[in-house]
């Protein structure tokens, strides 16, 4: 009973502890799986808003760029200002700005250039002027006198003026100044709007060189004469305030940058140097304009709501980006420098990556693949075909880095796992083995009471039968004597098992061994079952050698050994009917064999049957009573003689007991007890 409550609560104990250790080793696996994910995703989501962020922050520079330059031309419009005076004021990627009028015709800073051809002269116009040209250097007095030949020939106005231009010069080289003013004034007011080979408008030209001349004069007569100075001034402004250039036409910005160098001791210091970088402003805006001239053209059409800025996106040919902006009738179109705009933003981007190491900014044309970026952005409306990407500097290390720190994590996760579930199953099993134990235990106790029961019951029936008289004085008699005696003797059979068994558990048991001959024990043993075996119709044989050498031996427990299997040959194989028992001397020992005819001994229960309490599965085995724990007896009793014991067997076709018993005395043997 305590053996089965024992089963129960091991078994209980198993169900706890599945429920307290598997379950909580599963759930504590799938948390820790999905805190390894989850602190992935985190660590993801945080690099991709560092990289929104370093985005949004590259975006409001841009954004300030534009907001400021908005801010700043409005005002000077509003004010009335004119937005090309000094672009870089507006902004410093601001490279020209110009104006239309409500037709759509540019009209300021420049004009777009004329179509109308410059004058080609013919070959022998040019083997003149170049004849004229040489004299100017040798013989300057002759030259004015070929240059006026050159301009008789001469058809095209272009290139008649020139060749007043070179008598002027001519004159000049000769020193003859009266002569050179006169020219030059011709020159000033003949030619109104007619450009030379190299673009220089002939008339300003003329009044250039009326001045140099007059200046050169006053100079000679050694007063310094305001007036010509003044005349020169006012060309200077004229050239750089009031004439308007045309796009393609660096004339006019010669002439001015030449009568500036003339002045340039004469006029105020001040003066010149604001002339002189209002020039270089212009000649500036001048070179751009002819840079972006194809983008200027179709600026006009697309002009936006009045006060309203609206930016053309840069293609991929163009220098420029462009902010257009309508104010009442006029329409303003500011140029700006993609290149300069780009290099600051390459700052920017710059800038920031190096504050954010693990991230890596850059400017993207429309049409790239914006591949492995954590943050896009378009840098619209101002540059809506650019945008930024931002994307980890080194994606392929932070995926392998990724990658390692996921693999260690699930490895350890797995390792424990692992380690749980292996503790787990030894524990489980050891309960198992833990439960067979009590089970065996549980049914040996009630095997024990059951063989205990049937020898008394017949012991007590049989004595009470004498006592009463009940049995005839004869055969009878002896008959029920004779049962006293056998089942007496089965009983006290069974107590030295059970007995004996205690004692080897609790390894108190001990043998004496000395040297015998093991033949008569063996006789002894066989006699005895004898009348058990004829009651149940066996034929016992016995093979014995003639001569044996004795044997260590403890002859009770020897004895003892061939009861045993004694009785189970007539338990399991009285069926056969036969039954042997053999000793043959061997090279180095005695074997003791006991084969019976019997149902045998399955191949799978063969290593098991001399386990403590094993008992065959075979129901036509149980049938029989038994404890299960002689065949262990016997084994140990063997072995403490330095034997061997082996079964060979077929089902269906008997069993035999092989015992293998030295003549050496086993270790310890021999010594007094
Ligand atoms: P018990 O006989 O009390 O059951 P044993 O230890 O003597 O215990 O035997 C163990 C088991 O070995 C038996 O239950 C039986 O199944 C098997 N066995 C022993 N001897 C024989 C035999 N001669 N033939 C068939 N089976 C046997």
């Amino acid at each position: 009973m305590q053996d089965l409550r024992h089963v129960e609560s091991s078994l209980r104990f198993a169900g706890v502890f599945a429920v307290l250790m598997l379950l909580p080793t599963g759930f504590l696996a799938y948390q820790a799986l999905t805190t390894v994910r989850s602190e992935e995703l985190s660590l993801d989501a945080d690099l991709r808003a560092r990289a929104r962020g370093v985005a949004t922050s590259i975006y409001a520079d841009v954004e300030e760029i534009f907001g400021r330059f908005e801010q700043v031309a409005l005002a000077r419009l509003d004010a009335g200002g004119s937005p090309s005076v000094n672009p870089r004021e507006l902004s410093p990627y601001l490279r020209a700005a110009f104006k239309f009028d409500g037709s759509g015709k540019l009209v300021a800073p420049f004009a777009l250039p004329r179509r109308a051809p410059l004058a080609q002269p013919s070959p022998a116009w040019r083997r003149d002027a170049r004849a004229a040209q040489q004299l100017e250097l040798r013989e300057p007095f002759r030259a004015a006198g070929a240059w006026r030949a050159v301009e008789r020939e001469s058809v095209r106005p272009g290139l008649r003026a020139e060749a007043v231009l070179g008598q002027v010069r001519a004159h000049m080289a000769a020193r003859r100044f009266g002569a050179a003013k006169q020219a030059a004034t011709r020159l000033a007011e003949e030619f109104p709007g007619v450009r030379g080979r190299h673009g220089f408008l002939m008339s300003t030209v003329g009044a250039f060189k009326v001045n140099e001349i007059a200046m050169r004069l006053a100079q000679r007569r050694g007063r310094g004469s305001d007036e010509a100075r003044d005349a020169m001034e006012d060309l200077v402004v004229d050239l750089l305030s009031v004439r308007q250039w045309e796009i393609g036409q660096p004339g006019e910005a010669a002439l001015a940058r030449e009568a500036i160098r003339l002045l340039s001791g004469r006029s105020e210091r001040e003066w010149l140097a604001a002339r002189r970088s209002q020039l270089n402003r212009q000649v500036e805006q001048l070179q751009w304009a002819a840079r972006v001239l194809h983008e200027l053209d179709g600026v006009y059409y697309r002009v936006p709501a009045e006060r309203q800025f609206r930016y053309l996106g840069a293609n991929a040919g163009s220098a420029a980006v462009w902010a257009l902006v309508r104010v009442s009738e006029d329409v303003f179109a500011f140029s700006f420098s993609i290149d300069d705009l780009r290099d600051e933003l390459d700052t920017a981007v710059r800038r920031r990556s190096e504050a954010e190491p693990d991230l890596t900014a850059r400017l993207r044309v429309i049409g790239e693949p914006p591949e492995g970026a954590f943050a896009v952005r378009s840098l619209g409306p101002w540059l809506p075909l650019v945008s930024l990407v931002v994307q980890p500097s080194d994606l392929e290390a932070l995926r392998v880095s990724n990658n390692r720190r996921r693999t260690v994590r699930v490895g350890v996760v797995l390792t424990a796992v692992f380690v749980l579930v292996v503790g787990a199953y030894l524990v489980a099993r050891m309960i198992a083995l833990e439960v067979d134990g009590a089970r065996q235990r549980a049914d040996f106790a009630a095997n024990v009471s059951h063989e205990l029961r049937s020898p008394i019951t017949q012991i007590r029936l049989k004595g009470e039968a004498l006592q009463l008289g009940l049995a005839q004085p004869g055969p009878d008699m002896q008959e029920h004597f004779d049962a006293i005696v056998r089942e007496s003797e089965r009983l006290s059979r069974l107590v030295d098992n059970v007995l004996d068994f205690a004692a080897i558990e609790r390894g108190a048991k001990r043998y004496h061994l000395r040297p015998d001959d093991p033949v008569p024990v063996v006789v002894a043993a066989v006699e005895s079952a004898r009348s058990s075996f004829e009651a149940l119709g066996v034929a016992v044989v016995m093979e014995l050698p003639e001569d044996l050498p004795p044997l260590w031996i403890d002859r009770e427990a020897l004895g003892q050994v061939l009861t045993n299997l004694l009785s189970n040959a007539a338990k399991y194989g009285a069926e056969g009917r036969y039954v042997r028992v053999a000793v043959e001397p061997r090279e180095d020992g005695v074997e003791i064999c006991v084969q019976d005819r019997g149902r045998g001994i399955g191949p799978d229960e063969q290593e098991s049957v001399f386990d403590d309490f094993f008992r065959s599965s075979d129901p036509m085995v149980r049938r029989q009573k038994g404890t299960g724990i002689g065949l262990a007896i016997v084994r140990y009793i063997v072995e403490a003689h330095g034997g061997t014991i082996r079964v060979e067997s077929a089902p269906g076709r008997g069993a035999s007991f092989i015992i293998t018993l030295p003549f050496e005395p086993p270790d310890g043997a021999g010594e007094p007890a």
